[in-house]
């Protein structure tokens, strides 16, 4: 069968064979380039639109990559030979705000702050908050589980998920979950779509959670350490003085260094004055912390080595924030890098940190490192000096991988698995947790349709 000259016959303009339209969903900003091209890429107007693809593809046994907004750095969302790429990114309705049961009803293309800019005026705020809230959609951050900065205090985007619609490999539509706040009937199918990375069903609508959104003021205290074990060890301390804060972010010295020469010395010297050292915590408190838990924070860090800087008034605070959000654009400006992506318990970040350090001098590789250390999530920047991720930046990330493991932590702490980490996957998982996670991709996608060498290596 022309699978091509079907798709277009049911689906007409929203399907597109050009080159360069095709070129630009082989890669993702994973910086990783698929060797072959997709047969096409599909821009869904609708629903009906993504079940005639998968239909379609289901019977001619053809690959289906789910696209949002391609901002995944895992390669999740790239798409490879002969597969059709299903982009929801025109599918971007805002179909419901719900004031009185706190949700809101949205198509999957919805980028993240759209959807937080439509509820400001109902006194509303979506809290899943991913660095690229700015350019990632709802679907794409469902799919990925994705997390931020904010998550210790107000979860990642499982908490934010009621309810899915969604289109399964042979082009049924399924509804999981449901609009109220308690619901425990069967098994929890919303929670299995969240984070499955495209490879069990095509998002086409979301139920998700809304909180009131946050008032009062923001206290904001950055602070500078000798080194950055102390940092990490200034951060566990807040965490076990159960202070909560909404943000606790971590940068290390070259991460510092790559973040100076990218914004300038003086813009951070305006907000934390002469202090510097080789590594930076910004803590941020909201909602008008009580002065003694302010208080409580600095003296921590200050115990702990730190030189502080509190700011109460919340342009100053952003000055702060606008240090740490530099951080994925400095390294990039210097030259390509790696961005990888793991977890640890938040009382071993320092012996993270370690490891970091141990990998870096052992493969010769420069890895400037940002933490959301509230939730010890690391982001180590392998730098690519050739540009080029070689067998060396490989084993070191490998290396990196092992050493989250055997701190008891995870592979993944929000990016997903995508192609970069599936050749990972059993070491954390397990035989016995891999095989079942194979047999429940089976029963959604006995085809194997379902963006296929995605999380799970094909070979296996
Ligand atoms: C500068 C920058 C900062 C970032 N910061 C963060 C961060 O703080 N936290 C974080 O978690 N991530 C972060 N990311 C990574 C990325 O933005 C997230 O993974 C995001 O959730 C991806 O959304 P997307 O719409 O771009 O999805 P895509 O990249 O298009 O897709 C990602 C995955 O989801 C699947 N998918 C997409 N839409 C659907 C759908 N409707 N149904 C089923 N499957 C689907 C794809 O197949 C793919 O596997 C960052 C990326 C950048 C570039």
């Amino acid at each position: 069968m022309d699978v091509l000259a079907r798709l277009i016959a049911e689906l007409g303009d929203a399907v597109t064979a050009d080159p360069a339209r095709l070129a630009a969903v082989r890669t993702d900003e994973s910086g990783f380039l698929a060797d072959g091209t997709p047969l096409a890429l599909v821009e869904a107007q609708g629903v009906e639109d993504v079940q005639a693809t998968l239909r379609l593809a289901n019977e001619a046994g053809i690959g289906v990559v789910a696209r949002g907004a391609g901002t995944g750095l895992a390669a999740g969302a790239v798409g490879d030979q002969g597969v059709i790429v299903l982009s929801v990114a025109k599918m971007n309705r805002i179909i419901e705000i719900d004031p009185a049961n706190e949700l809101a009803v949205v198509e999957p293309g919805v980028i993240n702050a759209d959807l937080d800019a439509a509820l400001a005026p109902y006194g509303l705020w979506y809290a899943p908050d991913p660095a690229s809230k700015a350019i990632s959609s709802i679907g794409g951050n469902i799919a990925t589980n994705a997390g931020g900065l904010l998550c210790a205090k107000y979860g990642v985007t499982r908490e934010a998920v009621l309810g899915l619609k969604v289109v399964l490999a042979d082009g049924r539509l399924l509804e999981t979950g449901h609009r109220t706040v308690k619901g425990v009937t069967g098994y929890d199918l919303t929670a299995l779509f969240v984070g499955s990375e495209g490879t069990l069903g095509v998002v086409v609508e979301a139920t998700v959670r809304v909180l009131p959104r946050p008032g009062g003021d923001v206290v904001t205290i950055g602070a500078f350490f000798p080194e950055v074990r102390q940092a990490a060890l200034a951060s566990s301390a807040v965490v076990v003085a159960r202070l909560r804060p909404a943000v606790m972010e971590l940068l290390d010295g070259q991460a510092l260094e790559a973040i100076r020469e990218y914004l300038g010395d003086e813009l951070i010297r305006d907000a934390m004055g002469p202090a510097t050292g080789d590594g930076f915590l910004l803590v941020q408190f909201d909602e008008s912390p009580a002065a003694e838990k302010v208080l409580h924070a600095v003296e921590l860090l200050e115990q702990a080595g730190g030189q502080t800087r509190v700011s109460t008034d919340a342009a100053t605070g952003e000055q702060l924030l606008g240090i740490r959000r530099a951080f994925h654009a400095a390294p990039a400006a210097r030259g390509q890098v790696l961005i990888e992506d793991v977890s640890v318990p938040r009382s071993r970040l320092a012996d993270a940190f370690d490891a970091i350090a141990a990998v870096s001098a052992q493969y010769g590789v420069r890895i400037p490192t940002a933490a959301h250390a509230g939730d010890g999530n690391l982001h180590p920047n392998f730098v690519l000096d050739g540009g080029a991720i070689t067998p060396t930046v490989r084993a070191a990330a490998d290396a990196l991988f092992r050493a989250a493991l055997a701190l008891g932590g995870t592979l993944t702490g929000e990016h997903g698995v995508g192609i970069l980490k599936r050749h990972h996957l059993i070491d954390e998982l397990g035989p016995d947790s891999y095989a079942l996670q194979r047999q429940v991709k089976a029963v959604f996608d006995p085809r194997g349709i379902l963006n296929p060498g995605k999380v799970f290596e094909t070979t296996q």
